[in-house]
């Protein structure tokens, strides 16, 4: 294709997995697409030159896995995930999940430029009005998410555990309106842990199935934690066409601190950090974690969220009477490696993408952790393009993302290989983020037919 360029991105080490590109190239833009990909674009054909010399250009980090807007009613639920989303080099995200209202909102008033998709928290009592919603409620709260903007719901098996039965019934009526559905396993049986996972091949019937963070199932809870990978991965295989999967490479991971009057840790995720130090599960348990130093506490700093650790996180959980975003280092390191790097005989990953299950949470790593495995030689560049963008695009049917074809949307994520880190974003051909910091406002909200 000839004319002119509104942008070229020259002499970057382009890696587009889908076309089998992995060498020096000049990428060329036009009215926001990828026009060409070419050794050479000539000077003079080109409104506007960035030099990507000795950096690697890959197509835009697409996480599948992100939080822009808080399930939990505290200070943590604000929109700061798009400036810290963006910071990091993503360029799309799926919210994991919030209401479509605060997406939209959060948008407005905090984007930066990020292309975002949402789903729907089931939370009982607040998004949903029963403990067990039956399939006829359910059916009327997917129809009610999609027409507000929502791409579908998540199920917070962590948090608000349903039974089995109803657990089904979310897949089903999600899947009968080719809604998204997201689980975080566990159910009113079981916990976030592997036996949560264990349920899920019964449950998800002929339908398709985002299961969510598969990392936060092999913590070593149930057995020795390389074991529970492996039981994951067969687990996975047994409905290898219908689940979508993500895990994630960070070592601390999000909860929620929250306690009842009896002074005990509501939520399982929670029990499950104190149980894996040995520390009760409840707020005495706790309140020494914290002052150990094992966990933090999420607060606002300047418009990021941040960790703190030992008297002032005890403050920040005491002064939201325990209702705090937390986190703990509870991620083996181990699992994480095997559960991104391990793949099936035909050469497929056995888990999808890498995500962040970050955004307002702070472990926005996806893209320099991954880079790391390349530096290590467990990934090639390739792979990590793959794992990063070009298979999170196909999760999520974004057929124009992933991808530098002719006429794909001008998303790019531009690396610096002596860090691992993203130095630049491109969304449409614009950029989002440039040295770390975000030049992007508002956001494109990715919306089905209904929410159209
Ligand atoms: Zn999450």
């Amino acid at each position: 294709m000839t004319g002119r360029f509104d942008l070229v991105l020259r002499g970057g080490h382009v890696v587009d997995p889908a076309n089998g590109t992995d060498s020096v190239m000049d990428v060329g833009f036009r009215l926001g697409k990828v026009a060409q990909v070419t050794e050479r674009i000539d000077d003079g054909l080109a409104d506007d030159v960035i030099d990507a010399s000795g950096k690697i250009v890959m197509p835009g980090h697409i996480d599948t896995h992100a939080h822009l807007s808080s399930p939990f009613n505290n200070s943590v639920n604000r929109a700061y995930g798009h400036v810290m989303l963006a910071e990091s080099g993503t360029t799309t995200a799926l919210d994991l999940a919030g209401e479509p209202g605060a997406l939209a909102e959060g948008m407005r008033s905090q984007g930066a430029g990020l292309n975002v998709a949402g789903l729907m928290g089931l939370i009982p009592h607040s998004t949903v009005k029963d403990d067990d919603p039956s399939l006829p409620v359910m059916r009327d709260v997917v129809a009610d998410a999609l027409g507000r903007g929502a791409i579908g719901v998540k199920l917070l098996g962590g948090y608000h555990p349903f039974t089995l039965e109803s657990t089904a019934d979310v897949i089903a009526a999600a899947n009968e309106q080719l809604a998204w559905v997201a689980f975080h396993v566990g159910s009113k049986d079981s916990g976030s842990d592997l036996n949560g996972l264990r349920e899920v091949p019964e449950i998800v019937g002929g339908g398709r199935l985002h299961v969510a963070h598969i990392n936060s199932y092999c913590r070593g809870l149930v057995m020795d934690n390389l074991k529970e990978c492996a039981e994951a991965f067969e687990i996975i295989e047994s409905k290898r066409s219908q689940f979508v999967t993500e895990a994630y490479l960070a070592q601390i991971n999000g909860t929620n601190g929250k306690c009842d009057e009896d002074g005990n840790l509501v939520y399982n995720v929670a029990q499950n950090c104190m149980k894996a130090r040995g520390y009760p599960t409840t707020d005495a348990g706790m309140r020494q974690a914290l002052l150990d130093g094992y966990g933090g506490a999420l607060v606002e700093r300047g418009g990021r969220i941040v960790i703190v650790t030992g008297e002032d996180a005890v403050r920040a959980w005491e002064e939201q009477k325990t209702d705090a975003s937390l986190s703990f280092p509870v991620n083996p390191a181990t699992s994480a490696f095997t559960l991104t790097t391990e793949k099936y005989d035909d050469g497929e990953f056995r888990i999808d993408a890498v995500s962040t299950d970050g955004g307002s949470l702070p472990r926005n790593v996806a893209i320099e952790r991954t880079m790391a495995l390349v530096s290590f030689g467990a990934l090639s560049l390739l792979e990590a393009a793959k794992k990063l963008s070009y298979t999170p695009s196909r999760m999520l049917g974004l057929l124009n993302k992933g991808h530098f074809s002719e006429g794909a949307d001008g998303d790019v994520t531009v690396v610096d290989p002596s860090t691992g880190k993203a130095m630049m974003s491109l969304v449409n051909a614009q950029p989002i983020m440039i040295g770390g910091r975000v030049v992007g406002r508002g956001g494109k909200w990715l919306v089905t037919g209904a929410g159209e």
